[in-house]
């Protein structure tokens, strides 16, 4: 494949686009792969989608290779499944709702469990058919509560979604074990580090989970390691709480969190394990966080952040039954001398839509408080009460959660904290399923069994972020050969005819010999200019015929390492190879 810089759908960008954050996501727009169309939705360019499809390619390599068959769904789906198994509602605002003229209720779809446990119901009956696991690599549609990081967190992304079907928990096992070793070959292949972590407690007992978490910075999920290899998302660790903490009526205020995170089950328990009276159940739309109050003395207290009464109350809704007047929004902490500063830790800020995070403390519960309202920024500190307690607020609010140097719940070591992004997700979601929807199938003896399932994702535009980022240096991007869009990135400098005639026979011999070759074949461009755009594209090999030509040389060098070597032209096509 001859791709002609002349004529390809390409602008070049000198200048870093405004609302780029990171620097993947700055660099793919000012290489011209990727465009904004919509907040969280992204136009892919020629050079984008062929990295796209590269990634997209190797996902769907491994899920042939361990035998998981592709389908394809609609994106724009019925109620009524959603409905059956509660996440029509559970959902809450992440879910894209829509009707049709009828009036008829529809949404797009945010992932397919209830989708694929229909289809299987739809045409399998009988434990000879099972195991299947089914996938498909799907645009899905979040209205997440802050889309940031371009192609990181999108509101309109494409996932990789796997689903498997066992008559029993051993089958389910086997699946599962399946779709990681799947998924350690493709990020293998991709060339991404990562950390295979806990997802979920151990000590909720049930399903399994592990997510694969690709270390950054800039990820929005923290997890704990240890040296002795536990690694847990801190979302998971059970052991929030030090059990030694006295309650003695301490307050209650509100948290609300985005659905859809395992922590609901994890913080319910420890709430219920430390005021076995409260019968906290917890909501699936909402979490019970529990935090300490460190007081200067050094005692500690336990205060609990949760919804009381009706739990599906949720905050948002909460504070829009306020009058205006009683509810003081701030996004600057600081700027409140009267409130007394808090701070919650990776607990709440490893969790989904944690920038949309927003705390109210009701006055019926902290006397003396008002209402308060604010997002908080990951990092940040995210929590403020109103003084005016009959006990010192001055301590502060400190996270229950893990700490570094904590010991690791397995006795492997000191914990350090890290964050990361999460890459794929792995998830034996068990009978929840298909109890909700009613596949059974006949087991051996005539009886009818409900299937169990498993649930696998991974992020397909999220990886092309994922790779942009931890490969690019300081002059743009370096893509692995494996994902480039182009094998060879082929320069032609100056004017003289002969420089364009030789590399053009160059890249057709190239091109013959199976390479896609990225031709800068542009008449009127000054090769710094070229150079420059050679750099940020990030092909893995740029080949230079210019000046040297009169020698009989061309330049090869090599993008990721920077080394360069000159070689004869003769020779030119086999060092490429
Ligand atoms: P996160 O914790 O980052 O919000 P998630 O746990 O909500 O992700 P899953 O529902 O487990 O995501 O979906 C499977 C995969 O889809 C994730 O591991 C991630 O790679 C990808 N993904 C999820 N949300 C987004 C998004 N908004 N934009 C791009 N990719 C996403
Ligand atoms: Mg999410
Ligand atoms: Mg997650
Ligand atoms: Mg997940």
């Amino acid at each position: 494949m001859l791709l002609r810089m002349s004529s390809l759908f390409l602008r070049t960008l000198r200048d870093d686009p405004a609302d780029a954050e990171v620097p993947s996501h700055r660099l793919l727009a000012r290489g011209g792969y990727i465009r904004r169309a919509a907040p969280g939705g992204f136009t892919w360019l020629p050079l984008g989608w062929r990295v796209f499809r590269n990634v997209e390619r190797v996902v769907r390599e491994e899920m042939d290779a361990m035998g998981a068959q592709e389908v394809h769904f609609p994106a724009l789906l019925p109620r009524e499944p959603y409905e059956a198994t509660g996440r029509w509602t559970e959902y809450g605002p992440n879910l894209f709702r829509l009707k049709d003229r009828r009036g008829n209720d529809f949404l797009l779809g945010p992932t397919h469990e209830e989708m694929f446990t229909l289809l299987v119901k739809d045409l399998y009956g009988s434990y000879k058919d099972l195991p299947v696991s089914l996938y498909q690599i799907q645009t899905k549609y979040r209205d997440e509560a802050r889309p940031r990081a371009g192609l990181f967190r999108g509101r309109e992304f494409t996932m990789k979604d796997s689903y498997s079907f066992d008559v029993d928990d051993a089958g389910l096992d086997a699946s599962y074990a399946a779709h990681r070793a799947a998924y350690i070959r493709i990020f293998d292949r991709l060339g991404l580090e990562y950390v295979i972590v806990s997802a979920m407690s151990g000590a909720m007992g049930g399903s399994k989970s592990e997510e694969f978490l690709h270390p950054t910075s800039i990820g929005e999920d923290t997890f704990v390691r240890s040296p002795g290899g536990y690694a847990a998302n801190v979302e998971a660790v059970s052991t929030v709480v030090p059990e030694s903490i006295p309650f003695d009526g301490l307050p209650e205020a509100h948290v609300e969190d985005t659905p859809d995170t395992p922590t609901i089950a994890t913080l319910v328990a420890v709430a219920n394990e430390l005021f076995p009276d409260a019968g906290y159940t917890g909501a699936s739309t909402l979490k019970n966080v529990v935090v300490t109050l460190a007081h200067p003395d050094g005692t500690r207290e336990p205060l609990v952040i949760g919804l009381p009464g009706d739990r599906e109350v949720d905050a948002k809704r909460l504070e829009a039954q306020l009058a205006p007047a009683e509810v003081e929004p701030f996004t600057d902490f600081a700027a409140h001398p009267d409130l007394v500063k808090g701070y919650i830790g990776p607990q709440v800020l490893g969790a989904e839509g944690k920038s949309g995070i927003r705390y109210l403390v009701d006055p019926r519960v902290v006397p003396g408080s008002r209402w308060i309202t604010g997002a908080n920024e990951p990092g940040k500190h995210v929590f403020d009460l109103v003084a005016g307690r009959d006990f010192s607020w001055d301590g502060v609010i400190e996270a229950a959660e893990v700490l570094p140097g904590d010991p690791a719940p397995d006795g492997s070591g000191p914990l350090e904290l890290a964050r990361g992004v999460e890459m794929g997700h792995i998830f034996q979601l068990g009978r929840k399923y298909a109890e909700a929807l009613d596949l059974k199938v006949l087991d051996e003896n005539g009886k009818l069994v409900t299937v169990t399932m498993g649930s696998y994702g991974v992020g397909v535009s999220r990886a092309v972020a994922a790779i942009a980022e931890s490969t690019h240096d300081e002059l743009g991007l370096v893509w692995p050969r494996e994902i480039a869009p182009a094998d060879v990135h082929l320069v032609a400098t100056g004017k003289d005819a002969a420089v364009f005639e030789a590399a053009q026979s160059l890249a057709e011999e190239l091109v013959a010999a199976g390479l896609t070759v990225l031709y800068d074949d542009r008449p009127k461009v000054s090769p710094g200019v070229k150079f420059k755009d050679a750099e940020l594209l990030g092909m893995p090999t740029i080949v230079t015929v210019g000046r040297g030509l009169a020698e009989g040389v061309i330049e090869v060098r090599d993008r990721a390492t920077g080394e360069r070597s000159e070689v004869a032209v003769a020779d030119a096509a086999a060092a490429v190879l």
